[in-house]
């Protein structure tokens, strides 16, 4: 039998539409076997997913996506088979949640001298107890009629030299790699092909990310197009790392692919999933 692996997407602890349980419910509908939360710097939903992922009889992944600043960019890292319960890891996502907290209300001050009011009050009244992140300044400037939807949005505001947008710093690629590490889990690098890096400074992630103990790249993503499949399937190889896969479903109208339909990884990739027992067990 042919597994259904989903390692990233989102619920309403970070920037996702669904709750985490009706995000397992959902994926249990579309098929998947196996499924790993990773909500944006945050873990606050995994014990229930869990509990509800039981039930459905998905077997279940810890996952998180840590923001992090590298050469002055975001990236974002997934560790995947976290200890939740981890004092360090808890400690550190606590801080980044205290840190969006203050770079939302610099977001909604530079929105406001573009002319719009009470952008925080707005977001945060979207995000009720989720860390606030740009997706939800995006959701309120749509409804507020700013765009016309949240895409369009991401053209007009939240970017890089647009009204909103807050250079932020997020802790650092080796930090993000130890919590990950200290705490059981396993780092691999997100949607690669989402970063504008060019070729050189590509192989410096990759050698970087592998020298403080990285062990995958995200190969099949919804953001990767099939030749970006092959381009990092070979430079997983090529460096020696694992390959992973995921939708990074955010909910209906958001993400670029429903769940369920992520094609196979390259033939040459070694799946990150290679040696979990738990896989195992589904598989036989
Ligand atoms: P933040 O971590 O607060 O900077 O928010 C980043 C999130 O915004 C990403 O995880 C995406 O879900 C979303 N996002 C970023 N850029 C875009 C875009 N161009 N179009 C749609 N969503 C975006
Ligand atoms: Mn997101
Ligand atoms: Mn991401
Ligand atoms: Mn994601």
């Amino acid at each position: 039998m042919s597994l259904k692996i989903d390692l990233h997407c989102h619920s309403t602890i970070s920037d996702g539409m669904l709750a985490p349980e009706d995000l397992v419910a959902y994926a249990a509908r579309q098929g998947v076997n196996v499924l790993a939360l990773t909500d944006h710097d945050d873990i606050g939903g995994l014990k229930v997913a869990r509990q509800v992922a039981d039930e459905h009889g998905i077997t279940f992944i810890n996952g998180v996506e840590i923001s992090v600043t590298w050469k002055k960019r975001t990236l974002h890292i997934v560790g995947l088979k976290i200890n939740p319960d981890n004092d360090a890891l808890k400690s550190a996502l606590n801080q980044v949640h205290v840190d969006r907290d203050a770079r939302a209300r610099e977001m909604a001050e530079s929105l406001a001298k573009a002319g719009i009011p009470d952008a925080y009050e707005g977001a945060k009244a979207i995000a009720k107890q989720a860390i606030i992140t740009r997706v939800h300044f995006a959701r309120f400037l749509a409804e507020k009629g700013y765009a016309k939807d949240t895409k369009s949005v991401f053209k007009k505001y939240l970017v890089k030299g647009k009204p909103g947008y807050v250079n932020h710093q997020w802790m650092t690629l080796a930090q993000a790699v130890k919590l990950i590490l200290d705490s059981g889990g396993i780092p691999v690098i997100a949607h690669p092909g989402r970063y504008d890096l060019g070729i050189i400074n590509m192989l410096l992630l990759m050698h970087e990310f592998r020298s403080y103990g990285g062990v995958a790249i995200e190969v099949v993503t919804s953001s990767h197009t099939p030749p970006q499949y092959q381009q990092f399937a070979k430079l997983a190889h090529q460096f020696g790392l694992k390959s992973s896969q995921g939708s990074d479903y955010h909910g209906q109208g958001i993400s670029f692919m429903e769940m369920g339909y992520l094609p196979p990884l390259p033939a040459n990739c070694v799946p990150v999933w290679q040696d979990w027992p738990e896989v195992q067990v589904v598989a036989a």
